[in-house]
């Protein structure tokens, strides 16, 4: 068994340790979080729109375990509200374009986040396939070339680093397609879509079982998103 352990420091007084074995397959992660002392300079709060795909009658993917795609994204989504507001000093302003189990349309989902006049819009999935083998992680930017492609692309790679970095899932790289929920949005502000993981795999299937790992994933994806900022594209 190898103990791995992540220290993310920020130049602000910050320290979230990330703890972890790596077994065969996912790592199994459980964190602990020293937070000394949080202390943002001011600035502008951003506002980020989390988008958990699917809800209501459509489940999304069946995983193999028979954990539905729209719970996962749910729980995560709403994860990456509480972490923001305890772990992050709601230093985001962040929404949801759903915060139960319903089904909103693709079209109502791009309008909420065009009338927030969100910075960011992250939609979350869990992708699918025939063959029980296909593992990782993709990060979707849309293929149409628009005001915010260079900055949406830009948070994709930090998204999937972070997933790849401190959680172990496996980098399928960032692609470019023409997702409605991407087009609609796009012209409007940096937009990606996050697959996070196959609910067709085994390893990446029982990962969303346990609550900690829905925390972890939630921990990263805000972890991407405040590097994004950080970066100052
Ligand atoms: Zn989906």
């Amino acid at each position: 068994m190898n103990w791995h352990q992540i220290v993310w420091k920020s130049e602000k007084p910050m320290l979230i340790t990330l703890k972890f074995w790596k077994g065969p397959g996912l790592k199994n992660v459980s964190f602990w979080i020293s937070l000394l002392q949080f202390c943002f300079v001011f600035g502008q709060q951003k506002t980020i729109v989390i988008d958990p795909g699917h809800g209501g009658t459509d489940s999304g993917a069946v995983g193999i375990n028979d954990i539905l795609e729209k719970d996962v994204v749910l729980n995560v989504a709403k994860e990456i509200t509480v972490l923001n507001k305890t772990l992050f000093d709601d230093r985001f302003a962040i929404y949801s374009t759903r915060y139960t189990d319903t089904l909103i349309s693709l079209k109502d989902r791009g309008r909420l986040a065009r009338a927030l006049k969100t910075d960011v819009f992250v939609s979350l999935h869990c992708n699918y396939s025939d063959n029980p083998n296909a593992r990782g992680v993709e990060v979707y930017v849309s293929n149409r070339k628009a005001k915010y492609s260079i900055e949406a692309t830009w948070l994709a790679y930090n998204i999937q680093a972070n997933l790849n970095r401190k959680l172990g899932f496996e980098s399928r790289g960032v692609k470019f397609a023409n997702f409605q929920v991407l087009r609609e949005t796009v012209a409007h502000g940096p937009t990606v879509l996050v697959e996070m993981g196959f609910m067709t795999n085994t390893d990446e299937a029982g990962y969303y079982l346990k609550p900690k790992n829905i925390r972890a994933m939630a921990l990263a994806i805000l972890m991407g998103l405040y590097n994004y900022f950080n970066a100052g594209l």
